[in-house]
């Protein structure tokens, strides 16, 4: 280790753990603590906390915590001393010299990141303050770049020769396997020394979304050159191409603000629209957007809009990238250039000409789909309109959250003018179909417990309680009363009371069944022909029609085993009703938690909350335990 305790803790002092934390995660404030969703760990309801005052984070739900330096190593994959010299930079610190001695040492991602970092100011300086880079900063102001935009992207010029990079890097005293290893310089096949891989190219340094230099775009002059027109940096150590957005660490800010990210294609285009005043947009740059990419986008947007040139729009890619944002739970749209436009040229015209085209031509996913295949010609047959339906239910059934899926179903319901019914019914066998090929390895991490710790209240986690929205279990309850009639409702009701339903049609349901039990007849029609009201007609449809099976998530989720709803309906009723339970016992604790967290900043007394609680505690034991069966 060679930074001594001072510079340590003068970085640490320097550095603003809400703002570090804060370009990973959306932080809300909540009392003296501020939360938001965890990245160590998959979650929709955030259970990360940073404390300012303390300077640390603590996740509530995986248990990961530590301060500023941990965060940057755990989430940038950085050694130690990377991390202290990241947040040293970014605070404006200077670090104490570091000697070559100490250079060498400094690892191996270090070197490779220093000679990146060398090469960018070195093709910067090129372009803007040499002769030799004359020919290419004109050929940027003729296509309308500003000097501004030139070194805010740091965009720079390799002068049109084998080893100008090398020779500059070995008067630094970087060796020249460094550079091979970042991709910027080839070894000769002969083995007698290497040369530079960008030659005569105008160059777009690729950033992490953290600024560090991790590779190189580079195009050509001329279009008439018989050289590709781009070459891009190869994947290296600290180069992971489906990790890395062009553009992000100049767009994160905007994309923060306005919750929302725009994708076009290449790196001119990210440039054009950051020129016309729209500075929330990035790149793929090459690869098609990757799963890691929408992840790196959601820690700083909601929605994603996708935008495409009309010719490219290959509806291959944009479906592609469609399924990807939809399946890491944000929003996504997609915008088509007219034909013969692409981001860059239609940018000249003006940012606020542009900005109206992206907000009048947005489409939601189900509307383009739609009306992608309208063009294409498939819905004119029966067959071709039954493959779009799928196809959009398909779309629907990536998406991770229920009650997302359920209001796309409605709005698909109204783009393809069919009843919402029968999408459900598709997207059930959907999601079984996937639910066979899913491994359970794959599946988020089991929610755990907690056990009440006796050193008192830790501040409450803003677990959101179920408040109108009707549970997967309840819908298994009420199908088994519809499909067994008295005896199961007997049974259910019998070990249940109403007010353990959700407020609404699912309560109104249950206690017709009720009703319809104690007058000694059942009639399931009058559930389906509107007797009980819409609601409840509406409910009862999707509940009896869909082939519904327990969710595989309880079993994760408690420990609950679940049998399947026809090989033993009283096995099923059991596991539906404890979680039923215990989904209302932890909304209890969980308020109560509230309460003896706000008390105790208060300074009133908890003592008698503190009973409640673990009154509540020993409930959700015996719950645990099933001991809520009469005859068990
Ligand atoms: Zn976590």
């Amino acid at each position: 280790m060679y930074f001594s305790d001072e510079t340590i803790e003068s970085v640490r002092s320097a550095s603003d753990i809400l703002d570090v934390v804060g370009e990973y995660v959306r932080l809300k404030r909540k009392g003296s603590n501020f939360f938001g969703l965890c990245p160590f760990h998959q979650e929709k309801t955030p259970s990360f906390s940073v404390n300012p005052e303390l300077s640390i984070y603590k996740c509530f739900g995986c248990g990961e915590h530590g301060d500023v330096f941990s965060f940057v190593m755990r989430l940038e994959g950085m050694e130690f001393p990377e991390a202290v010299r990241m947040l040293a930079e970014r605070a404006g610190l200077e670090l104490p010299e570091e000697g070559e001695g100490e250079r060498a040492q400094a690892g191996h991602r270090e070197a490779m990141l220093h000679a990146l970092r060398f090469a960018a100011r070195f093709y910067h300086h090129i372009l803007t303050r040499t002769p030799q880079g004359r020919p290419a900063l004109e050929y940027l102001r003729r296509r309308g770049f500003t000097d501004q935009v030139v070194t805010k992207f740091g965009l720079g010029f390799a002068p049109d020769t084998w080893d100008a990079l090398i020779r500059a890097a070995s008067k630094h005293h970087m060796a020249s396997d460094v550079l091979e290893e970042t991709g910027l310089a080839i070894r000769r096949r002969d083995d007698s020394g290497s040369y530079d891989r960008f030659r005569g190219r105008v160059m777009f340094p690729i950033l992490s979304h953290v600024g560090k230099v991790v590779g190189f775009g580079g195009r050509v002059l001329s279009s008439e050159s018989d050289q590709p027109k781009y070459i891009n940096s190869p994947e290296t150590p600290v180069y992971n191409k489906s990790r890395v957005l062009y553009g992000l660490f100049q767009a994160k800010n905007s994309i923060r603000e306005r919750e929302e990210a725009l994708v076009v294609e290449g790196y001119t285009d990210v440039i054009a629209l950051h020129q016309a005043g729209i500075a929330n947009c990035v790149a793929s740059s090459g690869t098609s957007l990757t799963r890691e990419q929408v992840q790196l986008l959601g820690r700083y947007a909601k929605r994603v809009v996708l935008v495409f040139d009309a010719d490219t729009a290959g509806a291959g890619a944009a479906a592609r990238g469609i399924q990807v944002v939809l399946s890491e739970g944000l929003t996504a749209y997609v915008v088509s250039l007219p034909p013969g436009e692409d981001p860059d040229s239609f940018s000249r015209r003006g940012g606020a000409e542009l900005e109206k085209y992206l907000d009048e031509h947005r489409r939601d996913v189900l509307a383009y789909l739609y009306e992608q295949a309208e063009r294409e010609g498939r819905l004119e047959t029966p067959e071709g309109e039954a493959e779009v339906m799928h196809e959009i239910v398909e779309t629907v059934a990536s998406m991770p959250d229920p009650l997302m899926q359920e209001s796309y179903i409605r709005r698909a319901a109204e783009v393809l003018r069919v009843p919402d019914i029968r999408l459900h019914m598709v997207l059930e066998d959907v999601l079984k179909s996937r639910r066979r090929r899913t491994a359970p390895a794959t599946a988020p991490a089991p929610f755990k417990t907690r056990p009440e710790s006796a050193q008192g209240p830790r501040p409450p986690v803003s677990r959101k309680l179920n408040t109108g929205r009707i549970l997967p279990e309840e819908r298994t309850l009420l199908r088994l009363m519809y499909q067994h009639g008295s005896s199961l409702i007997e049974f259910i009701l019998g070990n249940t009371s109403l007010d353990e339903f959700t407020a609404g049609p699912a309560r109104q349901a249950a206690s017709a069944f009720l009703q319809q039990y104690e007058a000694g007849s059942v009639d399931r029609s009058t559930f389906l022909n509107g007797d009980y009201g819409d609601d409840v007609r509406r409910l009862m449809a999707d509940v009896a029609m869909m082939q519904y099976e327990p969710s595989q998530n309880w079993e994760r989720k408690q420990n609950i085993p679940v049998p399947r709803l026809d090989d033993d309906p009283y096995e099923a009723a059991i596991s539906a009703m404890t979680l039923l339970k215990l989904d209302r016992v932890n909304d209890a604790i969980e308020k109560q938690r509230q309460e003896i967290f706000e008390a105790e900043r208060a300074g009133d007394e908890i003592q008698p909350l503190q009973t409640q609680m673990m009154a509540l505690n020993e409930l959700r034991r015996r719950i645990e335990r099933r001991e809520f069966l009469e005859d068990e």
